[in-house]
């Protein structure tokens, strides 16, 4: 683990900036980063006048984007990567996710989730809403403090179910609450806590109440899945005699701190009760599909007023954390249903920008280029030959022709943590190289 860098003022030489703002202005103009804000743009067109011993960063040729928020990610998966493919949900948990959950030790957690925190840095996304596994938070904690990632996450929490996870409702609790009051806004607010019910099938009816009231005390985040596969929503009925988001709703939980992943199988009465609560959808496409779950509805959802951010969900259900894939299917897999104009660009690149801050919370903060956020930004390089001709919409350049190896500058909270392509406070390739040793090591710890 590298020292993270200091939060030295820069500015941003003549990028095409992709501002997300409300009217989702692009405009080319300088830009300077001071005290880990953004302290001025443009004007556009003419040069801002460096301050003296500021560094400046020429971006002539590249787009710069407000930081990529994945409002869905499980970093301790991440070392599972790979390992359970060609199986649905209820199974790949079963067999797969939750016997490698309960395998981990601190060790192998913390380097599971260092792994993807280099992954996505490098891929441009500077902020995620995660979610733990039941043991050992606190070394996913730590390890998103070091990196110098923008976090927001916490315990998941398991009273119901499978053995080798269930804890005690009590004690669960009680161990959620004390991480939340050690970490919450830690590092001038970078990290923040989440409460994490895994979904309907994992928790009783006490432990949602007491997440409910838990939330309501502390204004944590509460994080958890809802309506990702037809046989979930099913047993979800059949338990407790309701859908996923109408049985939140029920209970008192609907609200805008209320973040749901997936959202695939929801009903016209879940859609409205979501829309009037503001709790926000998580879409991960790439893993709905890749455990043939389905896809969220989601220009219907934004028809109606729902917040829809983006995720890439776990490593073994995607299996790459990489936002600007996400973002490509985001804006196309909706078409053949929807039709050729239901998902513009700007759209989808809101969902992985400006929407996923809201989800988080912060959208006062983040989420957008304008003045007085925070410098959470991302740089892509521009001149490649798939990106060649440019699109006449920027966004559309971005969302459909570039990769992950366009990014070549990270900065989060006026951090430059991805330089040139090259990670500083993490060693990216250390992590690749020794991945298959911690997971030979996990796996000798799997029940036979
Ligand atoms: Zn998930």
């Amino acid at each position: 683990m590298n020292e993270l860098p200091a939060r030295g003022p820069l500015l941003i030489r003549g990028a095409q900036i992709a501002t997300m703002n409300a009217a989702r202005d692009v405009l080319r103009a300088d830009l300077l980063i001071e005290d880990g804000r953004i302290a001025r743009i443009g004007p556009r067109g003419r040069s801002l006048r460096a301050p003296r011993g500021v560094r400046v960063l020429d971006a002539q040729r590249h787009a710069l984007i407000p930081g990529l928020i994945q409002a869905h990610v499980h970093l301790c998966q991440v070392l599972f990567r790979n390992q359970a493919d060609g199986l649905e949900l209820l199974d790949w948990l079963s067999e797969r996710i939750w016997p490698f959950e309960a395998a981990h030790d601190a060790r192998s957690l913390r380097f599971s989730a260092r792994l993807g925190i280099a992954e996505l840095l490098l891929s441009g996304t500077t902020a995620v809403l995660d979610m733990a596994t039941v043991r050992h938070t606190e070394e996913v904690l730590r390890a998103a403090e070091e990196s110098g990632i923008r976090y927001a996450g916490g315990k998941c929490l398991m009273d119901t179910g499978y053995a080798g996870l269930r804890e005690e409702t009590a004690a669960a609790l009680r161990e959620t609450e004390a991480i939340g009051d050690r970490w919450h806004s830690k590092d001038s607010d970078r990290i923040r806590y989440a409460l994490c019910p895994r979904f309907v099938l994992s928790c009783s009816e006490p432990l949602w109440m007491a997440v409910r009231d838990l939330s309501a005390k502390r204004g944590w985040l509460v994080h958890t899945h809802a309506s990702e596969n037809k046989n979930e929503v099913r047993e979800v009925r059949r338990i407790v005699g309701d859908d996923n988001v109408a049985w939140f709703h029920r209970i008192g939980l609907g609200s805008p701190r209320l973040a749901l992943a997936h959202c695939v199988h929801l009903t016209a009465r879940e859609e409205r009760l979501m829309a009037k609560s503001g709790a926000s959808a998580v879409h991960c496409p790439g893993a709905n599909l890749k455990l043939a779950s389905g896809f969220a509805p989601v220009p219907r959802l934004l028809e109606r007023g729902i917040n829809v951010a983006l995720g890439a969900d776990g490593a073994p259900c995607n299996n790459t954390l990489d936002a600007l894939r996400e973002l490509r299917l985001a804006a196309t897999l909706p078409l053949p249903r929807f039709g050729p104009r239901s998902m513009p660009a700007s759209e989808a690149l809101a969902m992985a920008t400006i929407n996923g801050a809201r989800a988080l919370g912060q959208e006062s903060e983040i989420g957008s280029i304008e003045l007085g956020k925070k410098a959470d930004l991302t740089l892509i390089d521009l001149t490649g030959p798939h990106l060649a001709p440019p699109a006449p919409d920027l966004h559309a350049t971005l969302v459909y022709c570039a990769r992950a190896s366009d990014v070549t500058d990270v900065i989060v909270d006026g951090r430059h943590l991805v330089r040139d392509r090259k990670l500083i406070s993490l060693n990216a390739s250390a992590l690749a190289r020794t991945a298959p040793q911690e997971l030979a090591r996990l796996q000798r710890r799997l029940p036979r």
